[in-house]
């Protein structure tokens, strides 16, 4: 028997595992212990969660759990700006898999001053349906 395996009541065995998951969603961080299973996918699939001190942490460990998502923040190069780059980040969170390919995007990317905070500098990042977006405002050089 391994030992992420139980034995149940009846005695029989069950392939739950009891992974340790600090809750990110506020500045509390609970360290939660969240007991799985597979699912038919092989996907993990929340059975419990403990010691979370509301329910967004249940919410947090099921997506983290099956798919953990970021949001990506950095900088983008400005030509010809008062500023030689602007901060931006992800308008929403994109898959935790696709975070250093999206990074190699933004890393290569740059834009033109003036630029308005708010304005999409990337759209559609590698597919995912995010924009990438400015964070402040850049005015041009004189
Ligand atoms: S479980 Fe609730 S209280 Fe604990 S860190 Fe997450 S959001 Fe905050």
């Amino acid at each position: 028997m391994s030992e992420n395996q139980n034995v149940n009541q009846n005695g029989s065995e069950n392939n739950h595992e009891k992974i340790p998951l600090t809750c990110i969603i506020c500045p509390m961080g609970c360290n939660m212990e969240v007991e799985v299973e597979p699912d038919e996918s092989g996907q993990k699939k929340v059975l419990s969660v403990k010691d979370n001190g509301c329910k967004r942490g249940e919410q947090y460990a099921s997506k983290e759990l099956q798919n953990p998502t970021r949001t990506l923040t950095s900088t983008i190069k400005v030509n010809g700006g008062v500023l030689s780059v602007v901060p931006v980040k992800t308008a929403g969170e994109v898959p935790k898999k696709m975070l250093l390919q999206c990074m190699e995007v933004v890393r290569r990317a740059s834009c033109k001053a003036p630029v308005k905070r708010g304005d999409i500098l990337i759209y559609d990042i590698l597919g995912s349906g995010i924009n990438i977006i400015a964070c402040a405002d850049v005015e041009r050089s004189v």
